[in-house]
């Protein structure tokens, strides 16, 4: 028997397990396997039901069984070993392939677990895992269960994982495991306590049991995460104060002057911001909405309100190319009814840097666009009461909290086209309200999508050439600025050769590594239409608007994710004529990639296709919110998982408007800062 060390905690090192060296930490290490907790969590892959074995006389061909027999006949050698087993019911053979089974010897009774053979006339076990019971009532232990089947690794064997997860659960479950939900809570969904529901994790007892135990493990994780949300927006609401934005007569006359009406759905969304804003604490709003849904008029409609009430707006944008976009149409509209537009980059001269930084110090500069990385950096404001996050789902979610915590708590409306799933909303964002663009302006027609194989690829120059004969324009995107180790499409040489193949079209090349002055010469010229076709990286991905660029080439398309297909694709469709997509596939393009690209061939929902891409990538991947672990759930899954979400958000509710501060669950409190106190810290502090 192993000592046991009386001061183990969840926190302590698997090291703490006798037998457990520093070798196999390591290799646990690999597994994310470091402290006891993560021993107790370590989910396995899949379970096998090796509950029934069968009589020999029953095996099925083809089936993976379980058996207890008895050996009769055996011979080994030549990288084999071969035996003759049987019980009541008949017999069967086995095979191994190795001879080092010298240990098994007739008479010997074994517990099998494995494939038996299709074709053959005796039933044949090939290469079964087994187990020798010596004692005559010994029962097995590979079999006669639900058998976990866990994420293996080279260096770790199931039978090692195995045995030291059985041996911490032995040892230290007990010791380390407290409950912490409020009674009545455990009562009314007569919940299983965590250590049984950890325990059937391990040793199922049948599905019923196991899927009660997965649910009160899911609820833990939501319900603290949910408990943890609500008590981070009450301490970091309490003090927020926020101009209130009322709209005047710049509104006015930029309503006036509007070439189009609104949308309905653009409508109900500037009502609702209109709302949030005029209040004297601030607005946390998500606005989704597709790509081309025109997100950036309801937030012009915002900053307009700002303007009328004497503030100042910041426009951030994800990438200099979308900024300086932004910049140009907003100066459009912004000019006439006499605003003062700026744009603030990374690349401006020391000199127009200093000159726009004392107009937005001095107030002079109603409204600022840039890239998110300008704002954070020592930018001035002399009243900033409003900013605009465009394409919110690339900076992830903290990053928010950065303007708030220089002292200022402007009201905040984060934008995007990447919709995020209303489940995902709720857990991470916890605290934002939601606008939803569901409606595009009219006259647009949906985008034709196809996929091309490689050996297609022929077709392309004369449907770009009839595209272009029609006065439209082309994009074509590829993964790679310059020929690199992987075997994908580079902007340079490929704009090289499809020069070389349609030389009477005008092809401009756009990537990351141009200057800003580069890239904004290149992308008025194509707004302009003096370019017929733009070879780019994903730079265009997010927000680009040009209407007259009615085709879109995606090459190595098997090689990006579903969101930045869509998103490519919405550069497209923007303005009266028929738009198409080809998705050009790679010859080496993976069975993922295939399924993605006829995803994106059947559907051009950004909603259907987010959830998809959820289902697929994991929430924090989407939200990039991996580094901070807000996501990094063990058991819970957003997607399979949303009842039992909406049923922790209401409990946490519940249970904090009747005890805020969680004095009489002290317990539950201790939980989550154990488990959230890092995440919490971060959000209110950063
Ligand atoms: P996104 O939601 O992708 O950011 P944009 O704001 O870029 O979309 O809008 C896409 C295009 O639709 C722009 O050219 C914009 O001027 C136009 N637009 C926006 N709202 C309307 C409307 N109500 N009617 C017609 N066109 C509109
Ligand atoms: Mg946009």
């Amino acid at each position: 028997m192993s000592p046991l060390k009386s001061d183990a905690r969840l926190s302590s090192p698997v090291t703490i397990l006798e037998g457990l060296g520093i070798k196999t930490a390591k290799a646990f290490a690999r597994l994310n396997v470091f402290t006891l907790e993560d021993m107790f969590f370590l989910l396995p892959r899949r379970y096998e039901d090796r509950r029934y074995p069968k009589p020999l006389g029953d095996l099925k061909r083809g089936e993976t069984e379980c058996a207890v027999a008895v050996v009769d006949e055996l011979a080994s050698g030549y990288g084999k070993t071969e035996a003759v087993i049987s019980d009541w019911s008949g017999n069967a053979r086995v095979i191994w392939f190795t001879d080092k089974l010298t240990f098994i010897r007739e008479g010997m009774r074994l517990a099998l677990y494995g494939q038996v053979s299709e074709r053959s006339i005796v039933p044949q076990f090939t290469h079964p895992q087994f187990e020798i019971l010596r004692r005559k009532d010994q029962a097995p232990t590979l079999i006669g269960k639900i058998f976990p089947i866990y994420p293996g690794t080279a260096e770790l064997s199931q039978r090692t994982i195995k045995k030291f997860i059985d041996l911490s659960l032995d040892m230290y479950l007990d010791r380390c495991i407290k409950e912490f939900l409020p009674q009545k809570i455990l009562r009314h969904y007569g919940m299983m306590s965590q250590r049984d529901a950890i325990l059937q994790l391990h040793m199922p007892k049948d599905e019923n049991t196991f899927i009660r135990a997965r649910n009160r493990l899911v609820f833990d994780e939501l319900f603290l995460l949910q408990a943890g949300i609500i008590m981070r927006r009450k301490s970091s609401s309490n003090e927020a104060h926020s101009q209130e934005l009322k709209p005047g007569k710049y509104f006015a006359s930029f309503m006036d002057n509007l070439p189009f009406s609104l949308t309905d759905a653009q409508r109900v969304a500037a009502y609702e911001i209109l709302e949030d804003i005029e209040k004297p604490y601030p607005m946390n709003r998500l606005l989704q909405g597709d790509v081309g849904s025109g997100k950036t008029l309801v937030a012009e409609l915002a900053m307009l309100a700002a303007s009328d009430s004497n503030a100042q707006s910041a426009f951030m944008a994800p990438t200099e190319i979308l900024a300086q976009q932004h910049y140009i149409n907003l100066k459009k509209s912004l000019d006439p009814i006499g605003l003062n537009t700026a744009l603030l980059t990374g690349s401006l001269k020391a000199s127009e840097r200093r000159n726009i930084l004392a107009g937005i110090a001095d107030g002079s500069i109603n409204i600022v666009v840039g890239t998110h990385a300008v704002f954070s950096g020592g930018v001035d404001f002399k009243n900033l009461a409003l900013a605009i996050v465009d394409e919110q789902h690339r900076f992830g979610v903290l990053q928010r909290n950065a303007l708030a915590a220089k002292g200022i708590s402007p009201h905040i409306l984060a934008m995007t086209a990447t919709p995020i799933p209303r489940t995902l909303i709720m857990s991470v964002y916890g605290d934002l309200e939601v606008s939803t663009l569901n409606e595009m302006p009219p006259g647009r027609k949906p985008i034709k999508t196809a996929s091309l194989k490689h050996s297609e690829f022929s077709k392309l120059p004369g449907m770009i050439r009839a595209h272009v004969r029609k006065g439209h324009q082309v994009y074509w995107v590829c993964p790679l600025i310059d020929d690199g180790e992987k075997d994908l499409a580079a902007v340079t040489s490929t704009c090289q050769y499809l020069r070389g193949l349609m030389p009477e079209l005008n092809i401009a090349v756009l990537h990351g590594r141009l200057d800003i002055a580069e890239k904004a010469e290149i992308m008025q010229d194509f707004s302009a239409g003096n370019i017929d076709m733009l070879v780019a990286t994903v730079v265009i991905e997010v927000g680009v608007d040009v209407p007259n660029a009615s085709m879109i080439v995606i090459q190595d398309a098997g090689q990006f994710g579903l969101a930045q297909l869509h998103q490519l694709r919405g550069r497209v469709g923007r303005g009266e004529a028929q738009s198409v997509c080809i998705l050009l596939e790679n010859e080496n393009i993976t069975p993922e990639g295939v399924e993605r690209l006829s995803a994106m061939v059947e559907s051009s929902d950004g909603f259907a296709l987010a959830e998809q891409d959820l289902r697929h990538r994991g929430a924090g991947e989407i939200c990039g919110t991996h580094q901070h672990g807000v996501t990094d759930f063990r058991v819970a899954d957003l997607v399979r998982d949303e009842k039992i979400l909406l049923l922790a958000r209401d409990e946490a509710r519940a249970l904090l408007a009747e005890d805020p501060e969680l004095a009489s669950e002290p317990r539950l409190k201790q939980e989550i800062f154990r488990r959230l106190g890092r995440v919490l810290e971060l959000a209110v502090t950063s």
